[in-house]
């Protein structure tokens, strides 16, 4: 049987991690892209081959375009017969700030990693599922997104930005079998989290807790799945019931 192959960026640590396991114990063999966190990326290639399937370390900063070309175009040369089918655009950080207050690094940095990110990576590997006839991109973004919230003008920005493109991509090429997604998490416990109080939140959260990277994969990863051969262009909640 022939490789099945998937890419999540950011997929070191946090919810990037949860979504690599799950990727392995769906079969795939897992492309776990990071930025600086070699050990984390080898820990979560250790937990992919515990899983039962095997994958690749693949440094590159998603937010430059040379980067990401230079890095898949190197691994599509060693695998002429393969092509990666699934992309999981999960790279992600938050950086925020009053508006008032807010530097050009705050808003360039934020929106270079969330929505450029996403725009370098996918458009590289777009081309192969298109010539294929099948591939699944899956956009991680953010609660932030739909409803903004205050002092993430910046990730609000860029997030919702995601959203759009996820909603006009869908569009484009949904005739050649290529579907793309988006699942907002909410408070899900992470590094990026890891400053933010869960006993006062969670009060504003129905189901009254934080998230675990493992819930937010399963949507990941079924939206990743050949069943969610009839969903593109959607957005899927995943935030414990929290939407005031
Ligand atoms: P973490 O901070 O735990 O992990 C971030 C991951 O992104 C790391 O693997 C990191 O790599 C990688 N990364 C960051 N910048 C780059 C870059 N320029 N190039 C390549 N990789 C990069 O984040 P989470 O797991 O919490 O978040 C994952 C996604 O989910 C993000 O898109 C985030 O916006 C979104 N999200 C998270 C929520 C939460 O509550 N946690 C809520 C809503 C959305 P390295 O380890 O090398 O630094």
């Amino acid at each position: 049987m022939l490789m099945k192959y998937a890419l999540v960026t950011g997929g070191s640590r946090g919810i990037g991690k949860a979504v690599c396991v799950k990727l392995a114990a769906m079969g795939y063999h897992v492309l776990i892209n990071y930025l600086r966190n070699k050990e984390e990326a080898q820990n979560t290639l250790t937990l992919v081959q515990e899983a039962g399937s095997n994958g690749d370390l693949l440094q590159f900063d998603v937010t430059d375009s040379s980067q990401v070309e230079a890095a898949l175009t190197q691994w599509q040369e060693q695998h002429p017969e393969n092509y990666i089918e699934i992309l999981v655009n999960n790279a992600g950080i938050r950086k925020d700030m009053l508006m008032m207050w807010m530097e050009n690094s705050h808003w360039q940095d934020v929106l270079n990693t969330n929505l450029n990110g996403f725009f370098y990576t996918t458009r590289f590997l777009l081309k192969n599922m298109l010539v294929k006839k099948y591939g699944r991109i899956v956009n991680v973004v953010s609660l932030s997104g739909l409803k903004g919230l205050p002092g993430q003008v910046n990730y609000s920005a860029a997030k919702a930005g995601v959203i759009g493109a996820t909603k006009a991509l869908a569009q484009e090429i949904g005739k050649k079998r290529v579907t793309v997604n988006a699942v907002a998490p909410g408070f899900i416990k992470t590094d990026m989290t890891q400053d933010l109080n869960e006993n006062e939140l969670k009060n504003l959260i129905p189901l009254n807790r934080f998230g675990t990277p493992e819930e937010v994969a399963e949507t990941v990863c079924f939206l990743a799945s050949e069943k969610a051969s009839y969903i593109t262009g959607e957005v899927i909640s995943v935030n414990g019931g929290l939407y005031t």
